[in-house]
């Protein structure tokens, strides 16, 4: 009789983790882990959406400075509403860094890393190269009647113009 009741404890012992009085720890336990998984996430979209701003400043200076040196060696000039250009750099610094290249952002893409990799349409655009035409009147040539004097913009007129062009 002793016998018996004692493998009776034994056996419910081995059952108890599936049994509901151990439902609590297994929450517990899942819970903290969920905690846990979260947090890592958390800072591991953090990390991305850091490498990812940075990225796109490095690739804003990049087109910045592309713009302008363009602008000398093709003879063009900037509108003489300087957020144009600047809206225009901002799109290429994004296109650069999700595409790996500054695919012209003014047109509708049924596949944009398609285009990229074709290459026709990545700045400066084949149009552009051949008859000085650019559609997104990044480079103005001086017939055009927006065209301004400029041939020069910096970093900081690109963020400040699309900040407010964005909020405005
Ligand atoms: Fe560049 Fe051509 Fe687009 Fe003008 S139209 S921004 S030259 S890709």
């Amino acid at each position: 009789m002793e016998l018996l009741k004692v493998s009776g404890i034994i056996i419910a012992l081995l059952l108890l983790p599936f049994t509901s009085a151990f439902a609590p720890f297994q929450n517990h336990r899942c819970t903290s882990y969920s905690t846990q998984q979260y947090k890592m996430s958390k800072d591991s979209s953090e990390n991305n959406d850091d490498e990812r701003a940075e990225a796109l400043e490095k690739a804003v200076k990049a087109m910045t400075n592309f713009s302008n040196k363009y602008c000398e060696n093709t003879g063009t000039k900037y509108c003489s509403d300087k957020s144009v250009p600047a809206v225009v750099i901002q799109g290429l610094a994004e296109h650069k860094v999700t595409l790996g290249a500054p695919l012209c952002p003014c047109r509708y893409y049924d596949d944009k890393e398609k285009e990229a990799k074709d290459g026709y349409w990545n700045c400066p655009c084949v149009p552009m190269r051949e008859r000085r035409e650019c559609h997104c009147m990044l480079f103005l040539t001086d017939d055009n009647a927006f065209v301004g004097e400029e041939t020069h913009i910096t970093e900081e007129e690109v963020k400040e113009l699309t900040q407010t062009s964005l909020l405005g």
